[in-house]
């Protein structure tokens, strides 16, 4: 018979998760057993205790894009006044200071500006590792295949001489529910569901490594958020490029889709299953940026074991007036009161400074 505790034993021994079975976690699932098998799973691959963050900096080029995404609150049109594209000194200031705080990655993400090709990023690259020692973990698929296309050259191409240029790391933004029924909804201007899946598989073979996210809570049903993390599993099962998956939730504020936030009990327990359902990541990273400080501390026992950056500088979800802070200090002391031990990270998951006692 199905059950929660019958499909969780089987789990917990070992057995992948069936997608009709996840959701059955989903739909029917109970909380509590869910976040204890999930927090089971996450000790077992972070047998440490350790709950990392990166520090970072988001740097938005450009506000300017074509897309047009239904959930979006950041793009404007190139004639709106609030328009802009960010000068390449500003750009070596912004990472300049970002260093100096600490940072060890920069994350540029930007709209899909008809202006900006090939040539602006790769003399961008340039500039930021001749100048600065960071990893440059930027440009999500949909960027990828804009500039592909602005420049007239092929995905790989474009992967391949951003890579020479210094792009070390591919973000996994633009994914939101890899089903295109939903993208038609949500994004339908926006690359579809294969498109997402082939610039990360270019650049997983191209020895590029790079994260998988998803957004909930927009036009998606359970079963979305299922056939969404089956992709990326599937895609893991071959080339095993992701690092780490990403969950954040939908912030309608200022968006023409508009609508209603999620709450806190979808998304941990949709955080649980992902962390039983893939079992082929090691990492899972909670959203404290879309689910307050709070929930991200709580996603430590729902089976995250990362709260990724404490965010330099972050414009996207602030645009839907969503506005989280967090210091070096606050989320050390917030995975602290989690039991868990707090832990620098770098983008490929290294610790660079612990805030514990080591043995
Ligand atoms: S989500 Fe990205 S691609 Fe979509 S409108 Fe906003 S900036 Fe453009």
């Amino acid at each position: 018979m199905i059950s929660t505790t019958n499909i969780l034993k089987d789990t917990l021994e070992g057995k992948r998760l069936e997608e009709e079975e996840a959701l059955f976690l989903l739909e029917e699932g109970d909380f509590l057993e869910l976040g204890k098998a999930a927090a089971y799973i996450c000790n077992s691959l972070h047998p440490q205790g350790v709950a990392t963050f990166i520090i970072d900096r988001n740097i938005n080029y450009t506000n300017i894009c074509n897309c047009r995404c239904l959930f979006c609150a950041f793009f404007r049109e190139g004639d709106d006044p609030e328009a802009y594209v960010l000068k390449e000194e500003d750009i070596y200031k912004k990472v300049e200071e970002a260093v100096e705080k600490g940072a060890t990655q920069i994350m540029l993400q930007g709209g899909l500006n008809p202006q900006l090709g090939l040539d602006y990023f790769t003399r961008l690259f340039r500039g930021i590792k001749k100048g600065f020692p960071v990893t440059i973990h930027s440009l999500s698929p949909p960027e990828i295949c804009h500039i592909a296309r602005v420049s007239g050259i092929s995905l790989e191409e474009a992967l391949g001489e951003l890579k020479k240029a210094g792009l070390d790391s591919l973000p996994g933004g633009g994914a939101e529910i890899l089903e295109d029924e939903i993208r038609e909804k949500i994004s339908p201007f926006k690359i579809k569901t294969n498109q997402w899946l082939q610039v990360m598989e270019a650049a997983h073979g191209m020895g590029m490594t790079s994260t998988a996210t998803m957004m909930i809570g927009s036009e998606e049903k359970l079963i979305h958020r299922i056939k969404h993390m089956s992709r990326i599993r599937k895609l893991q099962d071959k080339g095993g490029g992701f690092r780490a998956f990403i969950m954040w939730s939908f912030q309608p504020g200022n968006t023409e889709m508009g609508g209603k936030h999620i709450g806190p009990l979808d998304y941990l327990k949709t955080l649980a299953v992902a962390r039983l359902f893939l079992d082929n990541i090691s990492h899972l990273q909670g959203s404290w940026v879309t689910q307050g400080k709070e929930i991200g501390q709580l996603s430590l026992a729902f089976g995250a074991n990362d709260l990724g950056s404490i965010m330099i500088e972050e414009n996207v979800i602030k645009s839907t007036g969503v506005s989280y802070r967090m210091t070096e200090e606050d989320i050390c002391h917030l995975i602290k009161k989690a039991g868990k031990l707090p832990a620098q990270r770098d983008t490929t998951y290294r610790i660079i400074k612990e805030y514990y006692p080591s043995n």
